[in-house]
């Protein structure tokens, strides 16, 4: 996955030494890693990758898992978070083997024909999926990270391990209490520099995923241009919202999914939609231009009800003061 994981926990009843468990969670990250991952060469998301065929293919278990959760949120956000964005991904340059630079009009019209999650099947009683048309190219960079921190939590269970706080790159989950106080969460302040925490909560039995444009981006022509791909427009995307991180009581892969979404919607957009589906997310946006210093925090209504003491007096409303 590209990233670092921190475990913490309390110790159960049971006598597992924590080179133990640690051996177990890396065993299990390796694993998916060799099914998700398209920086593996010969893992089952790079082999389907490189198959151009429109036969039925066979998904082990978590992979058919993790697509068909893709598909939800792909359907929930209208298209806003799509996989299948990965020709995209690719172009420019945000992919396994990219140099970033400025690809041409009529290339991003050429892999824009690949995009577009309706052009693969599912099936979901033989857990298969097609491919409807050659170069379609799966990138599950934006879920997978927060379903292997589902992964872990369910290993950690059932090891009687019933307080822990999981954290794969950023992306998190919590369980319990530590010594009966909550866990202590921080969200980063967003900027490509420092790494300072701009907020802390504290949580427990909730997920937590953070998108932002702040860190992997390449600059061109005195423009920044994002790793988010917008697959309606073939483009990165362009918007004032910086980061924006969304928590969910259960699944840390549907967080994860939608900070993409709303990172690909922008903050006003993002909000819409977040309020429709009742979904707890954070924003911080810059007002007058995306490299703005002046930043602006807003809270959807679902999080200021979670957590009152940290967000009660946050707007809730994205419509003055910004471009979209
Ligand atoms: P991070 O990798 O920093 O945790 P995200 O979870 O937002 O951030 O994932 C961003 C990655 O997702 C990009 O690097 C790219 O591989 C992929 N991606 C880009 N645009 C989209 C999109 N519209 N839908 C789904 N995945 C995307
Ligand atoms: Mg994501």
């Amino acid at each position: 996955m590209g990233t670092t994981y921190a475990i913490k926990y309390t110790p159960s009843r049971s006598d597992h030494t924590p080179e133990q468990v640690q051996q177990q969670v890396d065993q299990l990250l390796q694993e998916i890693n060799q099914e998700m991952s398209t920086y593996i060469q010969d893992s089952e998301i790079s082999l389907i990758n490189q198959n151009q065929s429109d036969d039925w293919i066979d998904l082990s278990p978590r992979l058919f898992k993790v697509v068909k959760a893709a598909k939800t949120v792909y359907l929930l956000s209208e298209g806003a978070f799509d996989v299948t964005v990965g020709p995209l991904v690719n172009l420019w340059g945000f992919g396994p083997d990219g140099t970033q630079a400025l690809p041409e009009e009529a290339q991003i019209e050429q892999a824009k024909q690949s995009v577009g999650f309706e052009k693969i099947l599912l099936d979901e009683e033989s857990q298969r999926m097609k491919k409807t048309r050659s170069g379609i190219y799966l990138d599950l960079s934006a879920i997978a990270k927060g379903f292997g921190v589902d992964e872990v939590g369910d290993l950690l269970v059932g090891l009687e391990i019933n307080s822990y706080m999981v954290d794969i790159g950023g992306e998190v989950k919590t369980k319990g209490t530590k010594k009966g106080q909550l866990w202590k969460i921080g969200i980063e302040t967003p900027d490509d520099r420092s790494r300072t925490i701009k907020k802390i909560l504290r949580l427990s039995d909730m997920a937590m995923a953070t998108s932002g444009s702040y860190r992997n981006f390449f600059e061109s022509g005195g423009k920044r241009f994002s790793h988010t791909i917008d697959p309606k427009t073939g483009h990165p995307v362009e918007h004032q919202l910086v980061s924006v991180t969304v928590l969910t009581p259960t699944s840390c892969m549907e967080a994860d999914a939608f900070a993409t979404a709303l990172m690909v919607l922008g903050p006003r957009a993002g909000m819409t939609f977040v309020n429709k589906i009742g979904v707890a997310a954070y924003f911080i946006y810059g007002t007058e231009n995306r490299e703005s210093t002046d930043l602006v925090e807003a809270a959807s209504p679902r999080l200021k009800s979670l957590y009152p003491d940290s967000f009660a007096k946050m707007r809730t409303d994205i419509s003055s003061g910004i471009l979209n």
